[in-house]
């Protein structure tokens, strides 16, 4: 059986290890020896992602989430309080996705504890994932046999499974205007911050419709207060679940653009719009899906599918060809400092776990 003080405390074990995108070594190092301990065979692609591998009946499962969090990540000072998991406020809780690799280390523990046998189980922790699924992009499939999979990295609690996810697009702008003295020769400078302000003012953003967003989240720009800002950057992202809207949105972005170059004709305007991850659509009445239900049911809980704004690893796992289903860990508030896990929903999260490894 799941057990909740042995899941909190490694909850609290894993959030206590610092692991900001990029620097996930004393992560891996952890987990890597949890799941050593478990009786896995863990192995590391060049990228170093742990694939782990547990023998069993059948076509293997994957059970994935990531190692890395978000910032404000370090020397996070998880606490308990009335059921739930919070910071102190400084930083982040790291529940987005410590929670969903305590529920597949203690899903596999429950699994391997109890009597009889399990399903062949792949589990892949990928690195990176903050910032553009990087882990995932280079992960080696050819390590990864299952086809079907869940990935434990949804906001809300474990019955809550995403069957839609959009395409993000990642939009960056460097601007070129020519730096002169404010006083004394306004006339030969050309702002760079008024072009980028312009630009701003032009472009679609915020909610296009129900399944469109765009959003410029940084503008940089300006040496100082008296000189003609020669440099700016804009730095921002559009996300559909329809491929058709996203390239919409993208020719009316690279519209505005245009349209105020040709008005600025003598400064230099780097557009940059990169693809980070495809959008898909899940049938419910997949294998994963039912293979999710299926636990759910033993639990006595429902599932409740949904579409989310957001990318996960699945987007990358889809496109891969395997049938990954993102599922809440329990946590909420995802990338905030407010962020908080409710405990009660990450042991659910355990057990529906252990359920899925044990097989129908
Ligand atoms: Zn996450």
């Amino acid at each position: 059986m799941a057990d909740q003080e042995r899941l909190v405390k490694t909850l609290i074990d894993l959030i206590k290890i610092d692991s900001p995108s990029g620097e996930e070594d004393a992560m891996d190092a952890e987990v890597s020896s949890r799941l050593e301990s478990l009786g896995l065979k863990v192995s590391h692609d060049s990228f170093n992602n742990v694939i782990a591998t547990l023998e069993g009946e059948g076509r293997p499962i994957m059970l994935s989430a990531h190692i890395d969090t978000v910032e404000p990540g370090r020397g996070i000072k998880p606490m308990v309080d009335g059921g739930i998991l919070r910071s102190d406020g400084s930083t982040i809780l790291g529940g987005d996705c410590k929670a969903g690799v305590a529920i597949i280390l203690e899903g596999l523990a429950a699994a391997i504890e109890s009597n009889g046998g399990n399903r062949a189980i792949e589990v892949v922790f990928t690195r990176h994932e903050e910032g553009g699924l990087v882990g995932a992009h280079h992960l080696d499939f050819s390590l990864v046999a299952a086809k079907e999979g869940i990935v434990f990295d949804g906001e809300g609690p474990p019955n809550r499974i995403i069957l839609s996810a959009p395409s993000q697009n990642v939009v960056t702008a460097q601007i070129t205007g020519r730096a002169a003295h404010a006083g004394l020769e306004p006339e030969k400078g050309i702002s760079a911050l008024l072009i980028a302000a312009d630009i701003l003012g032009r472009l679609p953003l915020g909610r296009i419709d129900e399944e469109t967003t765009a959003n410029i989240g940084r503008m940089e720009g300006g040496l100082k207060r008296n000189i003609i800002p020669e440099q700016a950057f804009l730095d921002g992202e559009f996300r559909s679940r329809s491929n058709e809207k996203l390239a919409d949105v993208e020719r009316k972005f690279r519209g505005v653009f245009e349209e105020v170059a040709s008005r600025f004709p003598k400064a230099k305007i780097d557009l940059d719009i990169v693809n980070t991850y495809q959008a898909y659509n899940v049938d419910p009445n997949t294998d994963a899906v039912a293979i999710i239900g299926k636990a759910l049911a033993q639990i006595g809980l429902e599932p409740i599918l949904e579409t989310t704004g957001g990318g996960s690893d699945a987007n990358v796992f889809i496109e891969k060809g395997i049938s990954a289903i993102p599922v809440g860990i329990g946590v909420r508030d995802f990338h905030t400092t407010w962020e908080t896990a409710v405990i009660a929903e990450v042991l659910q999260g355990a057990q529906m776990c252990q359920r899925i490894i044990k097989g129908p």
